[in-house]
């Protein structure tokens, strides 16, 4: 197998070619949101320069053909889910909207009192905000998978909170905060046995880990294409098609409807009834790219670098005295979150930019996960295609330096 060309991949993201405080940008905050190649943005800019028109409804040429790029990118995503209808596919601004849509539509729809829902406590507030909503609409209970101290879920608390109450079960893909993957074809089959929704929230997942809907046989897989080297203000559900059939619609407005009077409306088909309004076109067309992107280099040679980036910097980084890791799992994505006794994490991260280092800090959306743990936040270094073995190393030499601070 040709050898992976890290060089050459982090020259197609132009953004990664400046120096911020007067040092070489080394950029480590991918979990929040990664960079873009230059075929992203390169997108954007001819969709606005040749293309730019409302899409399904016009009869003139730029119309047709944003339309056809728009659902062009709606057949990219379902070849990269490998769902099996293309129909299967909505298109929301991002993972949040993905899972509101559902905890409002079906949530709404099915859940009456004293059913239950199951997140867990590794959960974004995005996959805990919406359910906590709709529970309290319709006096339904929030159940929670606790964390062990390794920062995997304890599968047998889980499969005793698994009762004929529970309605959904709703779980992370891979952690935003410590990275465990979760084992969410147990966490799918065992919901299923009891006849349990499932949704998985897959933003943490998309440009790591491989992806087959019908083969984990989950009812709802969301994600975020600003995550996935495509742009902000994008992201999709994947949902069963009868399940998606069966569901209410969202929002109401344009493109929903099949017909509509004063006396009555009927709703458009699936995909279309969860479309309402017009969408984000441009962001939508640059996402096939961002796609094609990933499946051009290779979702396992990337993760398979990034693998070795994680190991290397884990391995370094534990041998800086008052570091602790937090998040120790077997499997994890790249995302390595520490915590320096004696500093607070905002001021690491402060430090670490000084030299050039961009990492997040805080509690990373998972306030309920750093209770769990008895802390506020981490310093989190998170890790993608273009990222180095050099660049680690400037991160390790940062957190060598600022762990001597620590009294
Ligand atoms: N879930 C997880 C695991 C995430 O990491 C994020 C983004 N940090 C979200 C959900 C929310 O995604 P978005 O903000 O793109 O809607």
């Amino acid at each position: 197998a040709a050898e992976y060309d890290v060089k050459s991949i982090k020259e197609e993201f132009p953004i990664l070619n400046q120096e911020v405080n007067g040092k070489p940008l080394v950029y480590f905050d991918n979990a929040a949101t990664n960079q873009k190649p230059n075929v992203v943005i390169e997108s954007l800019n001819e969709y606005y320069r040749l293309h730019n028109s409302n899409i399904h409804r016009g009869a003139h040429t730029l119309a047709d053909r944003s339309t056809i790029k728009y659902e062009d990118t709606r057949e990219a995503l379902r070849r990269f889910l490998n769902a099996g209808e293309v129909e299967e596919i909505i298109f929301t601004k991002g993972t949040t909207e993905s899972i509101n849509l559902v905890a409002s539509t079906l949530g709404n729809q099915i859940l009456n009192e004293g059913d239950e829902v199951i997140v867990t406590e590794l959960e974004h507030h995005s996959n805990i905000v919406p359910w906590q909503m709709v529970c309290e609409r319709k006096k339904a209970i929030l159940k929670v998978i606790p964390v062990l101290d390794s920062g995997e879920l304890d599968m047998d608390a889980y499969s005793e909170l698994l009762s004929d109450k529970t309605k959904f079960v709703s779980c992370n893909h891979a952690s935003n905060a410590l990275g465990t993957i979760n084992d969410i074809r147990t966490i799918i089959s065992k919901a299923h046995s009891i006849g349990a929704y499932v949704l998985i929230d897959g933003a943490q997942a998309t440009s790591h880990l491989e992806i087959d809907v019908v083969d984990l046989d989950v009812d709802f897989y969301a994600g975020s294409a600003h995550k996935m080297y495509g742009p902000t203000g994008v992201g999709f559900l994947y949902g069963k098609r009868a399940v998606l059939e069966s569901m209410p619609p969202y929002q109401g407005g344009g493109e929903m409807i099949r017909e509509v009077s004063f006396s009555g409306t009927t709703y458009n088909d699936i995909p279309f009834k969860f479309e309402a309004g017009t969408p984000n076109i441009g962001d939508v067309i640059a996402l096939k790219h961002a796609i094609e992107f990933i499946e051009n280099i290779g979702k396992s040679n990337i993760s398979k670098h990034e693998q070795s980036l994680l190991k290397y910097a884990t391995d370094k980084i534990s041998k800086i005295d008052k570091v602790r890791i937090i998040g120790t799992a077997k499997e994890k994505v790249g995302v390595l979150s520490f915590i320096i006794e004696g500093l607070h994490h905002f001021d690491i991260g402060m430090m670490l930019d000084s030299r050039g280092v961009a990492v997040r800090t805080g509690h990373h959306c998972t306030q309920p996960l750093m209770a769990r743990f008895g802390i506020e936040g981490t310093v989190r270094a998170s890790f993608a295609a273009y990222n180095t073995f050099e660049e680690i190393d400037t991160l390790i030499e940062g957190v060598e330096k600022i762990a001597k601070l620590a009294r």
